[in-house]
């Protein structure tokens, strides 16, 4: 038996116990078969009835209508931010995309669809990412192929708390760091990416549930791989998919349906959330978080102690505190440093009280 730690990191991120108890069981002989999912094919009835059901949950788990596919690909978040634009930008004929411009990823999305088409930033350029620029003050396109957002920035700690309205211009989000945390109504978007290693597994598989009616349009030189009506109509095996780590997706679907379902992770993420914007509200500006409050993620929890930059000696007592008591990786991320708590659906209540009470007695 291991020692406990508690694990706050922002992706690759805690996975349940019993997600990791039952791979440890399976991973020498996966069902009687007498081999590893490590070692199995892709093509074989094992791994198909893996694949399977892990859509199949998905499904279940969040509503997914029957006109969108569920897509298992390579190539992780940024895999996304090529394969979008290479698919859908050729919608309308400008070939021209909307993107909000909320934090370091949908800027990196943005930078990345410049390189296939016209690309306008609907907000005006901010001087930090500390909130969403209100909507009215946007100026989207009517011929836009599509509208982009990050619905969480993971390392400003901003989460959209409600869906961008686009009149008739699809909607596209990167839920990488919030997928799985609440209920979605599916239907109001062309598409959803998500990396799994987040709320949704271990690295190496990114989750795209599209539209149907939204494939077939790809660049010609997009590459086949990133073509999502390529990988649907192969079912996400037109090459050799992450296969483990749809396994390790599967096991944590199956677990969040034994634990409460997207219901039970949205109630357990408002109350961890609140546990430690509870404290550093009430902490007389000691700790500070620079994010609007209509914004702030549930998720990601960026702060800093002593003033708006940090106090740098008292960040570092506060890490080398938290690390005596096995609280790890709450190091802030390279860009804006400071420290962060991540929460994902994996960090128990109990892990999250523990934090707290470090907070409040440091
Ligand atoms: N989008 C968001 C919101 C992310 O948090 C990340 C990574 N943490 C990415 C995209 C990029 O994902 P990847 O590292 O899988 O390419």
């Amino acid at each position: 038996e291991t020692k406990k730690v508690l694990y706050f990191a922002p992706g690759p991120a805690k996975l349940a116990r019993q997600v990791l108890m039952q791979a440890q069981k399976e991973l020498l002989d996966y069902n009687g078969l007498g081999i590893s999912v490590l070692e199995m094919s892709h093509r074989s009835p094992d791994f198909l009835k893996i694949i399977k059901s892990t859509e199949t949950l998905l499904r279940q788990i969040m509503n997914i209508p029957e006109n969108y596919k569920v897509l298992f690909l390579q190539g992780g978040g940024m895999g996304q931010f090529s394969a979008i634009p290479l698919n859908l930008l050729s919608l309308k004929k400008d070939r021209c995309a909307d993107y909000i411009v909320t934090g370091s990823w949908s800027a990196a999305a943005a930078k990345e669809a410049e390189n296939y088409g016209k690309v306008n930033v609907v907000n005006p350029q901010l001087d930090g990412y500390t909130g969403i620029p209100d909507s009215s003050s946007w100026s989207l396109n009517p011929s836009a192929s599509y509208v982009y957002f990050c619905w969480n920035e993971t390392i400003h700690g901003i989460e959209f708390d409600f869906i961008p309205d686009t009149k008739d211009v699809i909607l596209i989000s990167d839920m990488s760091s919030n997928f799985l945390s609440k209920p979605v109504d599916v239907s109001k978007f062309g598409l959803i990416f998500a990396g799994a290693h987040k709320n949704a597994g271990c690295a190496g598989v990114t989750i795209v549930i599209v539209r149907e009616d939204l494939l077939g349009k790809a660049l010609k030189e997009c590459p086949s791989i990133l073509n999502y009506q390529v990988q649907a109509e192969h079912s996400s095996l037109y090459n050799t998919p992450p296969t483990y780590s749809i396994y390790i997706t599967n096991l944590v679907l199956e677990w969040m349906k034994n634990n409460g379902g997207i219901d039970g992770m949205d109630k357990l993420s408002t109350q961890k959330s609140a546990l430690i914007y509870n404290i550093i509200d009430n902490s007389n500006g000691f700790y500070i978080s620079s994010v609007d409050i209509q914004c702030r993620s549930r998720m990601n929890i960026p702060f800093h102690i002593g003033s708006s930059t940090g106090d740098e000696m008292l960040e570092k007592c506060f890490l080398e505190g938290a690390s005596k008591l096995r609280m790890n990786s709450l190091e802030g991320h390279r860009f804006v440093g400071g420290l962060r708590v991540s929460l994902y659906n994996a960090v128990s209540l109990e892990d999250t009280q523990a934090l707290a009470a470090y907070m409040k007695d440091f």
